[in-house]
């Protein structure tokens, strides 16, 4: 059985994508900073035997290490990983501080980078391995009052295409995902008329769910993307993206 390293696992997009990874006959490694009640009951949800939770931060460099230890110990190997922890930020970047831009690379980039170089090594060895970042629209568009954090995803992306080529001769795919506006406690802080603006900007007319992101990254994930490397596809209900 192959096993899947989600981080951010424990609930939104990387819950969705740990519910639909089982059902595609994966193990799960999730691994979660501080809902432990939430990753309690997934792990209750999708049976012991195939899941199993990890409580770690991913921008902490010697947690990150433990967890991918950890998750060998108990599955053998990681044969995907799913970097999907993130953190947003919301306001004019004049406004920001020098702290809270420093824990947002942190979070959604070195956090990344520091998974990436956990499992690499073995996938490598392996000639076999799958890695999928998730990155967001606003890291090809770029989204006003969201200026760090599209720029952390801009470079997620820069990440991903450039570890697709050291790494494709290797066997090892690696892809980003780029949802769109999607239902998620993420989004909760968004006013009212964010939300209808959003909404109103998405051809589809809806925010998507959690579970149309899972689909994309259960695709890329599976054998039926065995020939994508080096791309974004973004799951956005039909946002135009120049
Ligand atoms: P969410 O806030 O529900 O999920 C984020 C997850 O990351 C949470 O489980 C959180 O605990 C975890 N996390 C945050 N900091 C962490 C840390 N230091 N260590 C470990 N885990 C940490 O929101 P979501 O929408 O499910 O977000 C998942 C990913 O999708 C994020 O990378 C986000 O940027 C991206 N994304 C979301 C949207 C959206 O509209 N919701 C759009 C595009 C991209």
């Amino acid at each position: 059985m192959k096993t899947a390293w989600i981080t951010g696992g424990s609930r939104g997009i990387g819950r969705a994508a740990a519910r639909r990874l089982v059902q595609d006959g994966w193990n799960v490694a999730i691994q979660y900073e501080k809902a432990e009640q939430a990753a309690l009951g997934l792990k209750e949800e999708l049976g012991r035997g195939c899941c199993e939770i990890f409580r770690a931060d991913v921008a902490n460099e010697a947690e990150v290490r433990r967890t991918a230890q950890q998750i060998r110990e108990r599955f053998g190997k990681i044969d995907l990983l799913v970097c999907n922890a993130g953190i947003s930020h919301i306001g004019l970047l004049s406004d920001m501080s020098l702290a809270a831009w420093e824990r947002l690379f942190a979070v959604n980039v070195t956090g990344a980078f520091l998974c990436c170089r956990e499992v690499i090594g073995e996938m490598v060895s392996r000639q076999a391995g799958t890695i999928l970042l998730v990155s967001s629209m606003w890291g090809l568009t770029g989204a006003s009052c969201e200026a760090a954090y599209s720029a952390s995803k801009a470079a997620l992306i820069g990440l991903g295409r450039a570890l697709a080529q050291e790494l494709g001769p290797s066997g090892i795919r690696v892809n980003c995902i780029a949802p769109g506006a999607i239902e998620t406690d993420m989004n909760r802080g968004l006013d009212e008329e964010a939300r209808r603006r959003l909404v109103e900007e998405t051809p589809l007319g809806r925010m998507g769910t959690p579970e149309e992101v899972a689909q994309t990254i259960a695709f890329l994930a599976s054998d039926a993307g065995s020939y994508y490397t080096g791309q974004v596809l973004s799951p956005n209900g039909g946002m135009v993206i120049a």
